[in-house]
């Protein structure tokens, strides 16, 4: 099962916002998304489709910052339904990391008990961009949505369990729900248990900068505890003006803003592409923190990177970046409590001074 288009199903019944409305007038199919770029006579236009396998959502906020008749740019390519999406290769299959086994799959939907002191809430059944790449692109979303009962479940969970001192809300895309629904969640949260932090992994931000809000920024700057924003940016391209303006201004909220990457072929997967990354991420106030290895996911493996090309970017990296640029190259394997550092392989009598 593949999540679906655009829906914010935690509105709260308010006026929609600009944000929502911009959502409602994104692109939603391969043709259009070509059409509006001018590529009819490209050799992709004449592809198959494989929007039936996971649905083509692209915001015109996104399909802007890509350069029109270019069939490879950075940006196309991430949200680009591919007809080699139908390659079933080795390896990549549905749910590569057993989210939705047994034993990985709380009773309690929709919370994800992964890691001991964190608790993951996939929070919605869409995103504001569907990312070709992406490891949940078959997950069962809908059984995973929460309703108010669902978070009444989440809190007696917490209580149940105080070595948990960090929610995370993801998805989907977290911040989807509207400002009032969002609010009264992370309220709760903070008053009715004894986390001491929460953290958002959105790549909404990016994608669709119009939803950083006026009433996003006083939420975040009146709870409690701090909020770590965790940003999904994965070339420099997207990074422009107008999300530099509007991170700057969020980390007057006094947020810590993070980004994570994954490492895409033919999207990022050279040092230059990669060190301008980390710099444009700087200008903007957010550091770099995991760039991944894909996740095995079926109908993903054209993105694939090895390890040992992913190893040589990063000695790279090491060299042109200062350390507080340089992301963690990390794998998430399934069963694992933390995420895996890729071993560089570099000893110290290999260092040249
Ligand atoms: S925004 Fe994140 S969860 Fe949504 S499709 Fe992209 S990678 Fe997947």
């Amino acid at each position: 099962m593949h999540n679906d288009a655009i829906i914010p199903f935690f509105s709260s019944g308010l006026q929609s916002e600009s944000w929502q409305k911009q959502l409602t007038q994104g692109i939603k199919s391969k043709k259009q998304l070509l059409d509006y770029l001018e590529l009819e006579n490209s050799s992709i236009y004449a592809e198959i489709d494989a929007s039936e396998l996971f649905p083509t959502v692209v915001p015109l906020t996104f399909a802007n910052k890509i350069k029109k008749t270019t069939p490879d740019d950075p940006l196309l390519l991430q949200v680009l339904a591919s007809e080699r999406e139908f390659i079933q290769a080795e390896g990549f299959v549905e749910d590569p990391l057993s989210e939705q086994t047994p034993q990985q799959n709380s009773s309690l939907h929709p919370l994800l008990h992964k890691y001991e002191s964190r608790v993951l809430i996939v929070l919605t059944a869409a995103c504001a961009i569907n990312c070709r790449y992406c490891f949940r692109r078959h997950f069962p979303y809908r059984d995973y949505i929460p309703g108010q009962k669902g978070i009444d479940n989440i809190i007696h969970y917490l209580h149940k369990h105080p070595s948990v001192n960090e929610v995370i809300l993801s998805g989907g895309e977290p911040l989807l729900v509207d400002d009032h629904y969002l609010s009264g969640l992370l309220k709760a949260l903070c008053q009715q248990t004894e986390i001491s932090r929460i953290r958002i992994h959105s790549r909404m931000l990016s994608v669709l900068p119009a939803r950083i809000t006026p009433t996003l920024h006083q939420l975040f700057a009146t709870l409690p505890v701090p909020v770590i924003l965790v940003t999904h940016i994965n070339h420099g391209q997207e990074i422009d003006a107008e999300l530099i303006k509007k991170f700057k201004e969020l980390k007057s909220s006094n947020l810590t803003l993070l980004n994570q990457s994954v490492l895409l072929k033919d999207i990022n997967d050279k040092s230059e592409v990669l060190v301008e990354l980390s710099e444009s991420l700087f200008k903007a106030g957010i550091l770099p923190y995991y760039l991944h290895q894909l996740d095995a996911v079926a109908g993903a493996a054209h993105f694939n990177v090895t390890d040992s090309k992913a190893r040589k970017l990063l000695k790279i990296m090491l060299e042109k970046l200062p350390g507080f640029l340089v992301p963690k190259l990390v794998r998430e394997v399934s069963g694992f409590s933390s995420k895996i550092p890729l071993d560089l392989g570099i000893e110290p009598q290999n260092i040249k001074n």
